[in-house]
């Protein structure tokens, strides 16, 4: 996509602090990083939505990610890490080139997700899961 900011990342058009890539994905720097050393980690083809990245691509996306995740607790000494990934607008996606954000954690780091936790009425978890997952069946047999 000639006008997305990852593609020309990618291309080597945009400068970017780059991690690793292979012949499937591209990790670098967050620009503007939660904390020092978080990683996107993107496919090369341009996506705009996780759920078309091909099955072999988003596979190496989560591997790498995770394995870059545990590189950032030994070499910065965080305690942990989140992998975060916004698919569409209102969920907070701003670059529409598919991403997985590394996230690396400390236990003192003030940093706090707002993720609040609602409670189903009555009956309302068995019926929604039911429709997931019959759904679910026809998407993944496509
Ligand atoms: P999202 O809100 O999930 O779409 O996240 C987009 C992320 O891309 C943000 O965390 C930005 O800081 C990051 N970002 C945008 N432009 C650049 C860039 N040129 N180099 C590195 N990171 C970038
Ligand atoms: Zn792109």
């Amino acid at each position: 996509m000639s006008d997305c900011i990852f593609c020309k990342i990618i291309a080597g058009q945009i400068p970017s602090a780059k991690i690793y890539e292979d012949e499937l994905v591209y990790a670098f720097l967050d620009i503007s990083p939660i904390n020092f050393g978080h990683t996107l980690v993107i496919p090369k083809e341009h996506h705009q939505s996780a759920a078309t990245i091909p099955e072999a691509t988003a596979g190496r996306m989560f591997h790498v990610a995770s394995r870059i995740g545990i590189l950032l607790k030994r070499l910065d000494e965080f305690d942990a890490y989140n992998l975060h990934l916004a698919d569409g607008t209102a969920a907070g996606q701003v670059v529409m080139h598919a991403h997985l954000h590394v996230i690396p954690r400390g236990a003192e780091d003030e940093f706090r997700w707002n993720w609040r936790q609602l409670t189903y009425p009555e009956g309302k978890m068995a019926e929604i899961a039911a429709d997931i997952s019959a759904k679910l069946k026809e998407k993944l047999a496509n």
